[in-house]
């Protein structure tokens, strides 16, 4: 199927409205959008399930140490790519296991809790479909998954 252009920023809107009932009301919410960004060559529910599982782990990981806390998305022009930043102040992900967390099956969560999947199908979905990139950096309070998509489509 051929790319669609996606608003990445409707995208997003509409993936936390989606999940506003599980983000609740102790989690803060900040939207740093940068409006001015162009649209991009997207598969847009391929998308929407990237920012699902970003914020469904952002969440967890608050609700995992205490439950206050604050998501941050943020958008912004990286050099010829669109990054899209989401930042919890969550306990953050230990080093031991950060070589491992886009492993498929791999989960710190209890049994019937986590599948282990949602990074890895992440990975597949911005690195292999997209031709983007997905890093992580994380310190305790302060973990950031940045997303960057080409702002042109790339063949693949
Ligand atoms: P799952 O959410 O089912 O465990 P994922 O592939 O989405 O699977 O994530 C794998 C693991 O990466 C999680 O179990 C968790 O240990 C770690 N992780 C992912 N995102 C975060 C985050 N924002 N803060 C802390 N740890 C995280
Ligand atoms: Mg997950």
């Amino acid at each position: 199927a051929p790319y669609q252009v996606a608003d990445v920023h409707e995208l997003l809107d509409s993936t936390l409205l989606m999940l506003s009932g599980k983000i609740g009301s102790r989690i803060e919410v900040v939207k740093d959008y940068d409006r001015s960004l162009p649209r991009v060559p997207a598969y847009p529910g391929e998308l929407n399930q990237v920012w699902t599982n970003l914020i469904d782990n952002a969440v967890g990981a608050i609700n995992n140490a205490g439950g206050e806390g604050k998501l941050t998305v943020r958008t912004a022009l990286d050099r010829d790519q669109l990054l899209v930043e989401f930042r919890d102040t969550g306990p953050g992900i230990p080093p031991d296991i950060r070589g491992r967390i886009f492993d498929p099956f791999f989960t710190t969560k209890p049994v019937g809790q986590g599948t282990g999947l949602g990074l890895d199908i992440s990975w597949r979905i911005v690195v292999n479909k997209h031709h983007g990139s997905l890093e992580v950096q994380s310190v305790p309070g302060d973990t950031r998954f940045q997303v960057r998509l080409p702002l042109t489509a790339t063949e693949s």
